[in-house]
């Protein structure tokens, strides 16, 4: 599933080869996207206007024309990917839009339809997409933004697991990234989030910042279907220390990594490292 570092990444190499260029009229599989069924008539305000560039809040992904632009979200599975408009159409193309000038479509596939793809029509719309949203992991190195972040994760009562998967409380990171930032951390997957002390909450954060700072460095990570948007695999999967590495010898001490089910999701983790104290 796409975190901050693979939507980065894809946005990254999604950006030179949009910019500039202007949309043609969509074309749709009819197919519903996470809620719905895209609607032809609420993007046609985009049609002809060229993209001024991207950005990323999270896991939401932005392309902006003059005026507005799109908002995509790629779920479970999505792709966004920039193609020849006579490249064979992979399974599960959802949306596709000519470019122009060029022979280039933009292509959004999603076999699981978790994602979503939807216009926004100006800076007020698009503010509404962020507001629910925290601060992007990338800010954490920010000393105010990691000040608001400690305490507001000092006051929940979940686990930290559960805490940093919290869209409003640091958004982008999921459960690979929270997995990795907590065995840097040392602390516990299970631990609740209320007895942190103040060094340790700082101590957590900046592994936040760090793993999804390497993420991005090394083109995210590729473990099933994630790629970027020229259909190239990241490179990060090779880094990991204890995400899907269930059995392996930990790192630094070389326990077996163990892997638990927490809130219906795989929990990778050191049981020596990672004390719950
Ligand atoms: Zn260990």
């Amino acid at each position: 599933m796409p975190e901050a570092p693979e939507v980065e990444t894809v946005r990254l190499t999604l950006d030179p080869l949009i910019r500039g260029k202007a949309l043609g009229t969509p074309w749709w599989s009819f197919l519903p996207l996470r809620n719905r069924v895209p609607d032809e008539a609420s993007f046609r305000f985009l049609v002809g206007r060229p993209i001024r560039g991207t950005s990323r809040h999270g896991k939401v992904l932005f392309v902006h024309s003059e005026t507005g632009g799109l908002v995509v979200r790629l779920g479970m599975s999505g792709r966004c990917l920039v193609q020849a408009q006579d490249a064979p159409l992979a399974p599960h193309t959802h949306l596709r839009w000519p470019l122009a000038p060029g022979e280039t479509e933009l292509r959004y596939v999603d076999p699981r339809r978790f994602g979503d793809v939807r216009p926004f029509v100006d800076e007020e719309d698009r503010a509404t997409v962020i507001a629910p949203l925290g601060p992007d992991p990338t800010t954490l190195d920010q000393p105010a933004v990691a000040q608001a972040v400690s305490l507001a994760l000092r006051r929940t009562r979940r686990s930290l697991k559960a805490a940093l998967l919290d869209q409003a409380l640091i958004a982008g990171l999921g459960n690979i990234y929270v997995c990795e930032a907590l065995f840097i951390a040392r602390l516990s997957p299970f631990r609740a989030a209320k007895g942190l002390t103040a060094p340790e909450a700082t101590r957590l954060l900046a592994a936040c910042h760090q793993v999804i700072q390497d993420g991005i460095a090394r083109r995210g990570t590729t473990l099933n279907d994630y790629v970027d948007a020229e259909g190239r695999q990241g490179d990060n999967q090779h880094h990991l220390f204890v995400f899907a590495r269930e059995g392996d010898p930990c790192h630094t001490c070389g326990t077996a990594v163990r892997r638990k089910t927490q809130a219906n999701r795989s929990t990778y983790y050191c049981a020596r490292c990672q004390r719950a104290r």
